[in-house]
């Protein structure tokens, strides 16, 4: 069943070759001079074509020469000499004899079995080729071959049907197609595995969306967020660059009033890194906002500050913090507190807050209390210097034990005190002096040497100035 199905496929497949014009048929049965030289397939089948010459219609009957038959199926034979006209021919166990100009070929085989069966034409010998010819349909039929033949396209297809693994042909055409089978089936081995691991991947990947969606953004530790600015590195929180991004966006703008005190090119090109937070997850634990002049970065917990009066204390925060980054890019600051005990608090912070509130215009803790800008004049520094420090204010100081600027930093919380002397000294000695005390400090002068060299005047005189400009000695 294997071949004949095998046989009917390579039949189909000369039809093709055939089709494709590859296989020339047979235009004129014409006689062939040259020996055969027919091809047989993997099953033995001799595909006949019309070079050969070995075939011929007589009376439109396809007639096929005995030696291409001998030669395709492997019959032996003997010709008929002399007088005698018999064609003895011999195919595996079988003996045939035919006669020439007779349609009855006689058959004897093994078991005794013998008889005669009656060709559909007389076998002949071919005048063009001398080749003795038999009825090729009549040839197939007692030999047991498989046989096709086209009129129209005069192809004959004649051979042997092989029986299933009975032949090396079949074997050979049976281990072809188990390699083929095995070559099939590690395909498919390997595309299933393929198909395992990816959906293995799948799980994975639908394993983590599942996380992903059921885990709480408030409590994600989030990514950041990068910004370059001319003067900044900054790094926000996706948080919390949804509310305050305006920090990103106006930060250049908002260190004008830094520029200008502390004069162009103070950073030195340098772009301090800025990391701006929200107050989610491990944020909680860093507080507010601070510079840290080592890793010249700025950190700032910008809901913590918006806590306060909202925008304003969170530019404050901004502007107060890079003053700040200023002052140690001005100024190398161990150098500027090694005569005052690394007590500098009072020279950094109210500075800082000087350039935040006054210059840069922003309210920490609102405006009711915390005026920003041009409304930060004398008549405001006297009246909230009052209702902070005097005896009857929120914290009252001992001002008569206070004699100098230094003293102020037994004071470290008093930020106000010190941004006020920052605009005693600002408004009454001008600001290139004021930065010119800090000059001189970091030269390595003690403080009464600075504010003499500076001011030429005493610390202790400028002090009692000081008390005199706010109504302190009023107290
Ligand atoms: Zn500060």
């Amino acid at each position: 069943m294997f071949s004949h199905r095998l046989m009917k496929l390579v039949l189909l497949a000369f039809t093709l070759l055939l089709l494709q014009g590859i296989i020339t048929p047979i235009a004129n049965p014409v006689m062939a001079a040259a020996a055969p030289a027919f091809k047989t397939n993997l099953y033995g089948q001799a595909i006949v074509y019309s070079k050969d010459k070995t075939v011929e219609l007589a009376n439109g009957i396809p007639f096929i020469s005995l030696d291409l038959l001998a030669s395709a199926i492997g019959l032996s034979y003997t010709v008929p000499k002399g007088q005698d006209q018999t064609l003895t021919l011999k195919y595996l166990d079988t003996t045939y004899t035919a006669t020439l100009g007779s349609k009855t070929v006689a058959y004897a085989g093994p078991n005794n079995r013998k008889g005669t069966a009656t060709l559909a034409a007389a076998v002949y010998k071919s005048k063009a080729t001398s080749r003795y010819m038999f009825p090729a349909r009549m040839a197939s039929s007692i030999f047991g071959l498989e046989y096709s033949w086209s009129a129209q396209s005069k192809v004959l297809g004649i051979g042997h049907p092989a029986s299933p693994g009975s032949s090396a042909a079949d074997a050979m055409k049976i281990k072809q197609l188990t390699d083929q089978n095995n070559a099939l089936a590690d395909q498919v081995n390997a595309l299933q595995s393929e198909v395992s691991s990816l959906k293995s991947d799948k799980a994975k990947l639908e394993s983590e969306l599942e996380m992903q969606t059921e885990a709480d953004y408030s409590k994600a530790v989030d990514g950041w967020i990068t910004y370059e600015t001319t003067h900044l590195v900054i790094h926000i929180t996706p948080k919390a660059d949804v509310k305050f991004h305006y920090l990103v966006t106006d930060a250049e703008k908002m260190l004008d009033a830094h520029e200008s005190y502390f004069g162009a090119n103070t950073l030195k090109g340098d772009k301090v890194d800025l990391w701006i937070h929200d107050n989610s997850g491990f944020f909680q634990v860093a507080a507010s906002g601070r510079y840290l002049p080592w890793m010249d970065a700025l950190t700032m917990n910008v809901e913590d500050a918006y806590k306060l009066a909202g925008d304003d204390s969170v530019r404050f925060l901004f502007a107060h913090e890079m003053a700040h980054a200023y002052q140690y890019h001005k100024w190398d600051i161990d150098k500027l507190g090694s005569k005052l005990s690394g007590q500098f608090a009072w020279l950094l912070e109210g500075q800082a807050d000087y350039v935040a509130k006054k210059l840069s215009g922003y309210t920490q803790y609102g405006i009711d209390t915390d005026a920003p800008g041009a409304q930060r004049d004398l008549a405001y520094y006297k009246t909230e210097m009052s209702r902070r420090s005097s005896p009857s204010g929120w914290t009252p100081m001992n001002w008569s034990d206070i004699k100098t600027f230094t003293d102020l930093n037994g004071y470290p919380g008093f930020y106000f005190g010190f941004e006020a002397m920052v605009y005693f000294f600002d408004t009454n000695y001008g600001r290139d002096k004021y930065l010119m005390l800090y000059n001189n400090l970091e030269k390595g002068q003690t403080a009464a040497e600075a504010f003499k060299n500076t001011f030429g005047k005493t610390q202790e005189a400028l002090m009692t100035e000081y008390k005199a400009y706010f109504g302190i000695d009023k107290y």
